[in-house]
């Protein structure tokens, strides 16, 4: 916590931070100049692409059209990232926000430019492609062409399309309704602190509430924020019953046989996997029952509540604090059994700037990465000294090692790995990083950590297969023929909850309304990918932790295919089969070893 470490924060310009700490955007465009002169010729080649339209019909016009439309994609990515990463680092920068705009209307030119070619392919004999499709000249889009022929049946003609698209901004209703209620009209009444001091709850704050030690803060924030939406119940049922019709229409207009089928198929995963993963979770409900129980009385109360759940048994994260230089030193000893290979590139990113590590004023909150073909991953940092920012740290170099990887080994057309896979490689570092932690913590931080482990797949495995398995529910209501009632979901949503979380929690009536504030279920069948996703990773670390023989060279391969396959293809010749039940109840079998764990050091 020394000298190295800047001025940094929300009221300090960005100009003032040193430009050591920010990312080198000139590894896109050396200069403005340059990013201009590019962004004008590819206008230019958006206007001789318009000449392709018509001639996809002939194997070398098909050709010519997809290398171009790959060029123009990849350039376009490039103009892109260059206008919304200065953005992000400064949003009040006029100039950042002129670049910005300038880049939206590019991209969406582009779109409307390539807007052609999918459907003039599949108007296209599919034995014709078939006859090709194996040639070297193609074999760079094999797999964009078999997927795309794999979804053929799913396409109607032209026309058909046209007016299905034409309903779809009268189809987006529901999830708008649900949205502008939520986020601008809904009002929390003021609620109090434990002390009698005014506060206040909403969805901005709610979760921070929820970890609160103050308990009559939790219970306040709770009480009022659910009876708010539970004043909204049939508005909420009927925004519900909205969105699922819609996208059941849109599933048979498919000739699918229904909404989980048509979800499904875009990621081409059966049913069955779905299925499977609810079975296996509700195999292993029991030791979700014991953390409970161990919360509980580890919190010393007679009864928990819903608004206790969130509560951390440790507030050593703060025992972690370090510099940043400190923390990346951290993550890379952590991540060392990913070979040499690997921690030479992510210590040439620490030392290249690959990454904007403070806060300034105007930028964006949060962190991610942003992969780039043909350059190099950018990281956005907000750094903090504390654990979770160590955390975020290993989190976000696991997505920028995957697109750099997969960039480098990977054409451009099959580089871009899918959301199926995309926490894999981030969550699969962040449990190297934990594990690698906890073997020189002392007991306070190992009940930090184990807490921290355990939260995770309780709100990412468990959760959101409760949130998949209410989906499963509504959708059937629909598939049959019937509407959602809000006390047909209230009494659900209560029993559910007492299923998942067992005897030790005392379920208040107030939970009933929680189903109705779920924002992605207007995006069905979308949540369990973030259990499947946590899962393989999971197995993925026990893999490489246990020293299994070839199990860090299988998994740099998931890393270097990109998405040059179907994800559970990729993923199943990396020795992660989410087709059996083994990754859940591998990481599940590891979250009651580790609820064991932490009970025995809470006894201490
Ligand atoms: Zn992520």
């Amino acid at each position: 916590m020394t000298q190295n470490i800047p001025a940094h924060g929300s009221n300090v310009a960005r100009k003032d931070i040193n430009d050591l700490y920010k990312w080198k955007i000139d590894d896109l465009y050396a200069t403005l100049d340059a990013w201009q002169a590019a962004a004008e010729d590819f206008q230019n080649a958006l206007k001789d692409f318009a000449a392709l339209q018509g001639k996809l019909n002939t194997k070398a016009g098909l050709l010519e059209a997809l290398q171009k439309q790959s060029a123009l994609s990849e350039e376009i990515s490039k103009i892109y990232a260059y206008a919304r990463l200065q953005l992000d680092t400064d949003n009040a920068d006029p100039q950042f926000q002129a670049l910005s705009g300038r880049a939206e209307s590019l991209l969406a030119e582009f779109n409307n430019a390539v807007s052609f070619v999918e459907p003039e392919i599949l108007a296209l004999p599919h034995d014709f492609i078939q006859g090709f499709i194996d040639e070297a000249d193609f074999a760079e889009f094999k797999f964009y062409l078999s997927n795309l022929l794999r979804l053929a049946p799913h396409v109607l003609p032209q026309e058909q399309e046209a007016l299905l698209s034409q309903a779809s901004l009268a189809a987006s209703a529901p999830a708008a309704i649900f949205r502008s209620l939520v986020s601008a009209d809904m009002q929390f009444p003021p609620i109090t602190d434990g002390d009698g001091n005014p506060a206040t709850v909403s969805e901005g704050n709610y979760l921070l509430n929820m970890t609160s030690p103050d308990r009559t803060l939790r219970q306040n924030s709770f009480r009022t924020l659910m009876s708010t939406y539970h004043n909204y119940r049939n508005t909420l049922a009927n925004t519900l019953t909205g969105q699922c019709r819609v996208s059941r229409f849109y599933a048979t207009a498919h000739k699918y046989n229904n909404t989980l089928e048509a979800s499904l198929a875009e990621d081409n995963i059966p049913t069955e996997l779905y299925h499977g993963l609810i079975k296996t979770v509700h195999d292993n409900l029991q030791p979700l029952h014991e953390y409970m129980a161990l919360k509980k009385s580890a919190l010393g109360f007679d009864e928990l509540h819903p608004y206790d759940i969130y509560m951390p048994l440790s507030t050593a994260g703060e025992s972690f604090a370090c510099t940043f230089d400190e923390a990346c030193a951290r993550v890379t000893e952590a991540l060392a059994p990913l070979g040499s290979d690997y921690i030479d590139t992510l210590k040439h990113a620490f030392a290249s700037r690959w990454i904007d590590i403070y806060e300034n004023k105007g930028k964006r909150s949060g962190a991610y990465s942003w992969g780039i073909y043909g350059v190099h991953p950018y990281v956005l940092l907000n750094y903090q000294p504390r654990y979770n920012s160590i955390s975020t740290i290993a989190h976000e170099m696991g997505h920028a090692m995957h697109s750099y990887l997969a960039n480098k080994e990977q054409t451009y057309v099959n580089s871009d790995y899918s959301i199926f896979c995309a926490e894999v490689a981030s969550t699969t570092n962040e449990i190297l990083l934990l594990e690698h932690t906890l073997a020189h913590a002392t007991d306070e931080q190992k009940i930090y950590l184990i807490n921290q482990f355990l939260e995770a797949v309780r709100t990412t495995v468990y959760r959101q297969v409760q949130f998949a398995e209410f989906e499963l529910f509504t959708h059937g209501e629909i598939d049959a023929g019937r509407s959602l009632q809000a006390e047909t979901l209230e009494n659900y949503w209560l029993e559910s909850n007492k299923t998942y979380y067992g005897p030790a929690l005392t379920v208040d009536k107030e939970l009933a309304s929680e189903w109705s504030r779920i924002p992605h279920f207007y995006t069905p069948f979308y949540v369990y990918k973030y259990a499947t996703g946590y899962s393989a990773a999971t197995s993925f670390a026990a893999s490489i932790l246990c020293g299994k023989p070839g199990a860090v060279d299988k998994y740099l391969g998931f890393l270097k295919a990109g998405g040059s396959d179907y994800s559970l293809n990729i993923l199943k010749n990396a020795g992660v089969d989410l087709t059996t039940p083994q990754p859940v109840a591998v990481t599940l079998q590891k979250f009651a070893e580790k609820v064991k764990e932490l009970k025995a050091l809470l006894k201490k």
